[in-house]
């Protein structure tokens, strides 16, 4: 099991670590602030620096699975190339400083919640995602068409209002009772842990703009978000719309 820092708190950087494992597929530290892929977010690169000083590159991050392909609760440093005199030193027990690349993943948690954005912006149900350091697309199960000017200028809208970004729970209960909740056909909230971990962007007490299962790293208010555009429109196919989000 690696303890997931950065489900509390995504502003958080850097953590010491002590190495749990070293596999063929990567690194795993009993805790850490790289986020792993899923939920439609790219995997956090960065850097782990030795006891010895000295830094191995991070080139992307993932769940670790068993020999069956399930996830054991690990999370995976996947080392960039070329590092296997380096790599041949780590053993169990050692201990690390992990420290992610801040200015990508400031960029993927701008590019995440303005897809949560989106989907009050387009009250459809998505049925795919992908968020990466330059740019997030989201389609959407419609058949009507959209305006990329429109949408750009709400987005723009509810990131001038300055709203707070809150992380919440609830129970597998309270969703089973809201199921109008999960916006995604494509992912699947995790169930089974007691509690799903919520995304709200709205202030305690005012309009609410959107609640949703997440897992993924966000900024903590929608001004942090700043110059958004929608860069694209795609009619993907008779029942699918893709929108594409890029910097302005
Ligand atoms: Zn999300």
């Amino acid at each position: 099991m690696t303890e997931e820092l950065f489900r509390q708190d995504a502003r958080l950087h850097a953590c010491s670590a002590r190495i749990t494992a070293c596999t063929d597929a990567g690194i795993e530290l009993d805790r850490t602030v790289f986020y792993p892929l899923g939920g439609g977010q790219a995997g956090d690169s960065g850097v782990l620096v030795l006891e010895d000083g000295r830094p191995l590159t991070i080139a992307d991050t993932r769940k670790a699975k068993d020999a069956d392909g399930q996830p054991t609760g690990g999370i995976v440093h996947v080392p960039a190339a070329g590092q296997e005199a380096l790599l041949a030193r780590l053993a169990p027990g050692q201990s690390v400083a992990a420290r992610i690349d801040t200015e990508r993943r400031q960029r993927m948690m701008r590019l995440h919640t303005t897809t949560h954005l989106l989907c009050h912006v387009v009250p459809h149900l998505v049925n795919g995602c992908s968020i990466t350091p330059d740019y997030a697309r989201l389609d959407f199960a419609m058949t009507d068409p959209l305006d990329k000017e429109q949408l750009t200028a709400a987005i723009a809208a509810l990131v001038a209002a300055a709203l707070p970004v809150t992380v919440a729970s609830i129970s597998d209960e309270e969703l089973d009772a809201n199921p109008a909740l999960v916006k995604s056909m494509s992912v699947q909230p995790p169930r089974g842990t007691g509690r799903i971990r919520t995304i709200r962007i709205g202030a305690e007490g005012g309009p609410l703009i959107d609640l949703q299962p997440c897992g993924g790293t966000h900024v903590a208010n929608t001004a942090e978000i700043g110059a958004i555009v929608v860069t694209k429109i795609e009619k993907k196919s008779a029942t699918t719309r893709r929108v594409v989000l890029g910097f302005a």
